[in-house]
């Protein structure tokens, strides 16, 4: 497993393909971040490290997508939302529960698709499920 790849997106998504949801910790004040970024925002530092989240963490707010973007049209309609993390970080993701469980506080867990293309690279996406879903 390799940890020093640069907290880029792309980074972020490789470690997706491993089944693993990272962000990154500034050093410098602690702020967390998801997806990773390189700059801390709150504190201007430049000396981040990666972390590993648990994947666990509650809806915060959504909304539901009826027309999508082609590559997602098939998937229509989905909700999309952010996701409070466990860790205090705040992410946006593709929320994947019936309608009728559809509500803020939902308790949430991360799954990964792994997405196989001739083109490289090849690469994978998250999205959340219910908690306590099997
Ligand atoms: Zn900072």
């Amino acid at each position: 497993m390799n940890s020093e790849l640069p907290p880029s997106l792309e980074s972020f998504y490789q470690f997706c393909a491993q089944k693993r949801l990272m962000g990154t910790r500034c050093k410098s004040c602690g702020e967390i971040l998801a997806p990773p970024r390189s700059l801390c925002p709150k504190c201007g530092s430049t000396d981040v490290e990666w972390t590993e989240f648990k994947g666990t963490g509650k809806l915060l707010t959504y909304s539901v997508i009826h027309v999508a973007p082609s590559t997602f049209q098939s998937l229509a309609p989905y909700a999309v939302g952010i996701v409070l993390l466990t860790e205090g970080a705040r992410l946006p993701g593709m929320i994947r529960v019936t309608p009728e469980d559809l509500r803020i506080g939902l308790a949430l867990k991360v799954a990964f698709d792994l997405i196989t293309s001739e083109k490289w690279p090849s690469w994978a996406r998250y999205y959340f499920v219910r908690a306590d879903s099997p």
